[in-house]
């Protein structure tokens, strides 16, 4: 850089430091003057760097990158980012691991998280989505609980086996998701190699009020690549960040990794014939019954240029949605609606959404959301701050060309505690298709699927491991007794 180039260092309000080492003392060697105002400002910032980080999806990575349609869908979605072929809107994307902190290592054994921000015209769309189709609860007041096992004991601060597999034997509608999580899709290769997919129910609505129910599926263009357990246990000692060096170095030299966008779509008629309740998060939805369609295809092609700005205050939530695309009746999702922005506001604060990265390309309105701390956007200037009635085409327009759905689904019924308790072989008959149809074909897939199981559950208590052995027996015999065999 040249000299007139290089920015000149300054205390945080402006003045100039022409020695920036230098602190004021009386004399040499003497005590230091409270009046040293960059000393005080800098060691007061350096004590407040941290924000607390994600309780969960703390380690992550980001990159920006674009969404381009590649198929006609507007029979399914109006959204305005999916009405024409060859449509780009520009995305930001974070990969990260669940249970572990922020230090922690990529390749460790646990779903991968996969958020998208899509910076539409009609605001910030948000996709949280999972690099499995499906998840280990589906009563949203489990995740705490769920969550705790997965994290460290309250006493001893390590890993619990005991806790991890008490709770997974008796809470067995998860037991779909620890396939997935125990097959080697479990310790991808890199982010770039691994699929990402909604599991959550949406719907969806075209420009004619028409709803249906989707499903969303990215498939990497790179290929499926996992790491194997032992390969996985050496990459976390070697390289805890080999994730995400993989994906900022391939970035870097313009290898720039993509996926194909496709849905599923099923309406509520078809829904009405499922075995299972189309909002039940531990089930995916036939491919055979429900054929996936194209859409697009997202590509990531630029770095972040600063990970704590960019990744570290990225708030995604499936709250941020856009005109004809909505949460369905999905509890576990439902609750995500609430839980997402409320961690942003713990996390980033009440204005989150004007940081950079979380900002709507979009022009945003809406004259009570304004004041609370770091709010730097001008806060809607001189505008009235409330609104009084709708009819005030004066100061507010309101939209009026959005079609509402036709046809709603109506829910009615007393208010009811509820507990969606296993209900039968219905909740381990896609595990049992994922063992016997699945990984059957793929040569040593069924056999790594037991020995990761063995070498996890090998810390828990016998009177566990027993239970461990009925649960899988309920998916296999044979997977029970290749578990048992392990670890005898
Ligand atoms: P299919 O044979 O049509 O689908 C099987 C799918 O399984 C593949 O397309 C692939 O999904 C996925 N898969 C392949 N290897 C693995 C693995 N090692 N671990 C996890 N998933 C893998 O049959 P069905 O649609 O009837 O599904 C059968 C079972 O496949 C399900 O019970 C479920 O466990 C699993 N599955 C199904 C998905 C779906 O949406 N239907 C999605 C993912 C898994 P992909 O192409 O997405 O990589």
């Amino acid at each position: 850089m040249s000299d007139n180039k290089k920015p000149t260092v300054t205390t945080s309000q402006g003045y100039p430091i022409p020695y920036p080492f230098e602190t004021q003392r009386v004399g040499e060697h003497g005590p230091l003057l409270l009046q040293d105002f960059n000393l005080i400002d800098s060691l007061a910032h350096f004590d407040r760097e941290r924000i607390p980080e994600r309780v969960v999806h703390a380690k992550g990575s980001g990159a920006y990158g674009y969404f381009e349609v590649t198929d006609d869908i507007t029979d399914i979605c109006g959204s305005a980012f999916l009405d024409t072929v060859g449509k780009k809107t520009k995305t930001f994307v974070r990969f990260s691991t669940v249970g572990g902190e922020a230090g922690s290592a990529d390749a460790a054994r646990d779903p991968r998280g996969f958020a998208i921000k899509f910076y539409t015209e009609e605001g910030n769309l948000d996709w949280v989505y999972n690099n499995t189709p499906v998840f280990f609860i589906r009563d949203p007041i489990k995740f705490p609980h769920f969550i705790h096992t997965q994290k460290r004991n309250p006493q001893t601060h390590l890993k619990d086996a005991n806790m991890f597999w008490d709770y997974m034997t008796q809470n067995q509608e998860s037991v779909h998701q620890f396939m997935v999580l125990f097959s080697d899709r479990g310790t991808p290769a890199t982010f770039r190699n691994m699929n990402g997919y909604s599991g959550h129910t949406y719907k969806w609505s075209n420009k004619k009020g028409e709803w249906f129910y989707v499903q969303v599926h990215l498939i990497t263009d790179q290929g499926i690549k996992n790491l194997n357990n032992e390969e996985a246990g050496k990459m976390s000692g070697e390289n805890p960040d080999h994730a995400q060096e993989d994906l900022f170095n391939s970035i870097a030299k313009g290898d720039f990794p993509s996926w194909t966008v496709y849905i599923q779509v099923m309406t509520e008629a078809q829904a009405k014939e499922l075995p299972f309740s189309v909002f039940d998060l531990t089930k995916v939805w036939s491919h055979k019954d429900f054929p996936l369609r194209r859409v697009g295809k997202l590509t990531l092609n630029e770095n972040p240029q600063n990970y704590f700005a960019e990744v570290e205050q990225a708030a995604f939530s499936p709250s941020h949605t856009v005109p004809y695309q909505e949460a369905s009746a999905d509890p576990v999702l439902q609750s995500r609606l609430f839980s997402y922005p409320d961690t942003h506001r713990h996390r980033l604060g009440t204005n989150y959404a004007q940081i950079p990265v979380n900002c709507p390309y979009a022009k945003t309105f809406n004259p009570v959301i304004r004041d609370g701390p770091m709010c730097i956007n001008g806060n809607y200037g001189a505008a009235p701050n409330y609104i009084s009635t709708l009819e005030n085409p004066v100061e507010y327009k309101t939209q009026s060309n959005f079609n509402y759905q036709a046809n709603q689904e109506t829910w009615q019924g007393p208010a009811l505690p509820y507990h969606w308790k296993v209900g039968g072989d219905i909740d381990y008959a896609q595990a049992r298709a994922l063992y016997q149809n699945v990984l059957s074909k793929q040569p040593g897939q069924q056999r790594n699927l037991a020995h990761n199981i063995a070498v996890h559950v090998a810390n828990a208590v016998p009177v566990i491991q027993d239970r461990v052995f009925d649960v899988f027996a309920k998916v296999d015999p044979k997977l029970s007794n290749d578990i048992k065999t392990e670890l005898i």
